[in-house]
Formats: C-alpha cells, sequence, structure tokens
C-alpha cells in the first residue's frame, strides 16, 4: 500500500500508509485524533536506480535552464576542409 501524506491543522504533518481507494479521505491525526487533509509533494523516487534518477534530474534542470551549446550535438568539432582549387567551385552541392 503507497503512503500518503496529511497535515492536521494543529501538530502538522503526518504520513500514513493507506489503500489507495482511502487516499482522499481525511486521516485521524496520531497525535490528536483530528481531521488531516491530504498534502500532495513530490513522489517518492526511492526505488530508481542512479542512472534514471540523473537523467530524470538532469531533464527536470534543463525544463527552465536548457545547456547552451557551441556546436550541433554528435558532430565533430574539426573545421570542414576549404579548398583554393576554382574547379572545386564547379561541384555539385547537397
Ligand atoms: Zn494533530
Amino acid at each position: 500500500m503507497p503512503t500518503y501524506t496529511y497535515r492536521c491543522p494543529v501538530c502538522g504533518p503526518f504520513d500514513l500508509v493507506r489503500r489507495m481507494a482511502d487516499a482522499a479521505a481525511a486521516a485521524d491525526c496520531p497525535g490528536c485524533g483530528r481531521d488531516g487533509r491530504r498534502v500532495f509533494g513530490a513522489p517518492a523516487l526511492r526505488g530508481l536506480d542512479d542512472g534514471l534518477r540523473r537523467a530524470l534530474d538532469a531533464g527536470e534542470r534543463s525544463a527552465d535552464r536548457p545547456d547552451v551549446v557551441g556546436a550541433v550535438p554528435g558532430r565533430s568539432r574539426r573545421a570542414t576542409p576549404v579548398t583554393r582549387d576554382p574547379r572545386h567551385a564547379k561541384l555539385p552541392r547537397p
């Protein structure tokens, strides 16, 4: 069963393991017994392996701060060879 976070108006947040069908209902605070309302937060990503977690973090970071690149990724940085031979100017271009 998943763990949900609720907030008691007096005691603050508390976690509760309960069925998904019962997640929306108010939960009794373990400290004072008052009704606690569900709090929505970031999902727990404990079960992910490191590679997937890094990829998700990088994707999240790049959403508002994309990396600035100086060249098209995947191409070499070598300059295109330039020729001075006038016959090469008559060759077909891609
Ligand atoms: Zn309470």
